[in-house]
């Protein structure tokens, strides 16, 4: 099981005490914000993933910074992070977020078209594909939160049956990463149980 702290809206500080509190894997949602702080904790051996939308204009930010983009869902991204990436920093680790549970303001690409996009993103040689990721609806009730991510496992498990030998399943947040974890999450992305509430006022996206 892998603990992605969350640090969006939180400054340097907060990142540093995490770090030395023994915490590895950070993750950002907004480029610019996210891309201030690699920078300034550039001498920290911390593994940086973006979970945020990424519009093309920033593909090349991102694959400069970061280690592991969550949130591939649609070719063209992919292929611009693929085109963009450094050489020297050797392939972006990839998940392809899914719309597990329908949500229509969501992004995500929908269950059916999981697989091929997979085999097309595993194609692209600066990019290692790793697994997939959701953000479901978030619920109060625990069996309504496990049917949605046991759906993601299930898609998750036919990818892997497929031969895209996938490692990695991104789900879980704060709010619902019990019932993540008892459904079959290897990472799950937590912010305001780690670093509190967050002041989306203070910083801009
Ligand atoms: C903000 C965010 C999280 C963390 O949310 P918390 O409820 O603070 O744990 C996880 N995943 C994504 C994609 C997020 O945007």
């Amino acid at each position: 099981m892998c603990l992605l702290a969350v640090s969006k809206t939180f400054g340097v500080d907060a990142v540093q005490q995490a770090f030395a509190a023994g915490q590895r894997d950070f993750g950002e949602n907004y480029i610019q914000e996210a891309v201030e702080k690699i920078t300034a904790l550039r001498d920290l051996p911390i593994c940086w993933h973006c979970i945020g939308p990424i519009q093309s204009n920033k593909t090349r930010l991102v694959a400069q910074h970061f280690d592991w983009v969550h949130t591939i869902d649609r070719l063209k991204i992919a292929q611009r992070l693929s085109e963009q990436r450094p050489a020297e920093l050797g392939a972006l680790q990839v998940c392809i977020q899914v719309n597990v549970d329908g949500g229509a303001t969501k992004s995500g690409v929908v269950p059916a078209d999981a697989l091929a996009l997979a085999q097309q993103v595993a194609a692209l040689p600066h990019l290692r594909l790793r697994g997939l990721m959701c953000i479901p609806e978030p619920t109060e009730d625990f069996a309504v939160a496990c049917a949605v991510f046991t759906r993601a496992k299930d898609l998750f498990d036919s990818l892997n049956r497929a031969g895209l030998g996938l490692d990695t399943l991104s789900m879980g947040m704060s709010a619902d990463l019990q019932a993540a974890v008892q459904c079959g999450s290897t990472l799950v992305r937590v912010g305001s149980a780690i670093f509190g509430a967050r002041d989306y006022g203070a910083v801009g996206a």
